[in-house]
C-alpha cells in the first residue's frame, strides 16, 4: 500500500468520524469532506472500501478458517516471508500473517461454548464487522494475537498477495533482532526488552505497540519461551486455558502485555533451535 492510500484511510478512520450504527450494532465512519470521490474510487479498486460490513457467525467463521488450512498457498514459507518484510519495515502489513497462521495451525473443529464469544476459540457467536477497519490496523503495522475474527479477514486478503522475495539483508535484520534479544539479562521483562529495542533503534517503522506485536509473534512461535502456556506453534490453547494461565502472572508484569509474551523473562532467553526450524528450515 502506498502512502497516499494509507493517508486516505487515516482521514476516514479517525475516532471523531465514528458513530454508532444501531441496526448493525457497530461503529460506522462518516466520510470527511477532505476525502474525494476519486479517493474513494481508489480504495474500492484495491478492495478497501470503507464501511465494508459483513456479518459473521461462529460456525461459519470457524469453517472458513479451517478451510484456509487446506489452501496450498498458506504455508510456513509464505507467512514467514511476509513477517520478515514486516520486521524490516518494508511491508508493515506483512506482520500479522504469521500470527494469524499460528492461530489456525492447531485450531480444532468444535461447537460454540459460552455466551457472546466462544470459550474455546474466542470467535464471537454473531458479529458485524467493517472488514476495511479490521485490515486498517494491520496496514498500520500492528499485529495481535487477539480478535481471531480479524484473522479470517486478514488471511483472506493476505492470500491475494504475491509472496515477497526475501534477500539476505532482510534475513539479517531478523537475526539482528534475535541476537539483540539474547543479550537480555536474566531479570529483563518484555517491557524492558521493548524499551531496549526502541533506544537502539533495532526495528524501523514501529512504535511501542507494534514492537510488542513483533515480540508477541516470536512468543507464539515459542522462540521467546515461557513456562505458563504452550505457544500456538505447538498447541492450541483455549480462551479458558489462557485466562487460567494469565492468573499465574505476577503483578510486576505490565498489564498491556498478554500471554505468551507476558510470561517471557530474560532468563528464558531465545530458543534458537525453534528459530531455525521456522525461519531457516534448510539450515
Ligand atoms: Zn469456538
Amino acid at each position: 500500500m502506498n502512502k497516499k492510500t494509507l493517508s486516505i484511510l487515516k482521514k476516514i478512520y479517525f475516532h471523531e468520524n465514528g458513530f454508532y450504527n444501531l441496526s448493525l450494532d457497530r461503529i460506522e465512519y462518516k466520510i470527511p469532506t477532505s476525502v474525494t470521490q476519486v479517493d474513494l474510487k481508489l480504495l474500492e479498486t484495491i478492495g478497501l472500501k470503507p464501511n465494508n460490513f459483513e456479518t459473521f457467525d461462529h460456525d461459519n467463521s470457524l469453517d472458513r478458517l479451517l478451510k484456509l488450512r487446506e489452501n496450498k498457498k498458506l504455508t510456513l514459507d509464505f507467512v514467514t516471508a511476509m513477517f520478515i518484510k514486516g520486521v524490516t519495515g518494508e511491508l508493515p502489513r506483512g506482520r500479522q500473517t504469521l500470527m494469524s497462521y499460528l492461530y489456525l495451525k492447531h485450531l480444532p473443529k468444535h461447537e460454540f461454548v459460552g455466551k457472546e464469544s466462544c470459550e474455546i476459540c474466542g470467535l464471537p457467536k454473531f458479529k458485524t464487522e467493517d472488514k476495511t477497519h479490521q485490515l486498517y490496523t494491520y496496514y498500520l503495522g500492528h499485529s495481535w494475537n487477539e480478535t481471531p475474527l480479524s484473522f479470517l479477514t486478514e488471511l483472506e486478503e493476505a492470500l491475494t498477495f504475491e509472496k515477497p522475495e526475501i534477500t539476505k539483508s532482510d534475513r539479517d535484520k531478523l537475526t539482528e533482532l534475535i541476537e539483540f534479544t539474547t543479550k537480555a539479562d536474566n531479570t529483563e521483562t518484555p517491557g524492558k526488552l521493548e524499551k531496549r529495542i526502541a533506544s537502539d533503534k533495532i526495528l524501523e517503522q514501529t512504535d511501542k505497540y507494534k514492537r510488542y506485536g513483533i515480540l508477541q509473534t516470536l512468543a507464539e512461535c515459542g522462540i521467546l519461551p515461557n513456562k505458563l502456556i504452550s505457544p500456538k506453534y505447538e498447541k492450541f490453547a483455549s480462551r479458558k486455558e489462557l485466562w487460567d494461565a494469565s492468573k499465574k502472572l505476577t503483578t510486576s508484569h505490565r498489564s498491556d502485555i498478554i500471554l505468551p509474551l507476558a510470561g517471557w523473562k530474560g532468563e528464558n532467553s531465545v530458543n534458537i533451535k525453534r528459530f531455525n526450524e521456522i525461519f531457516n528450515p534448510t539450515k
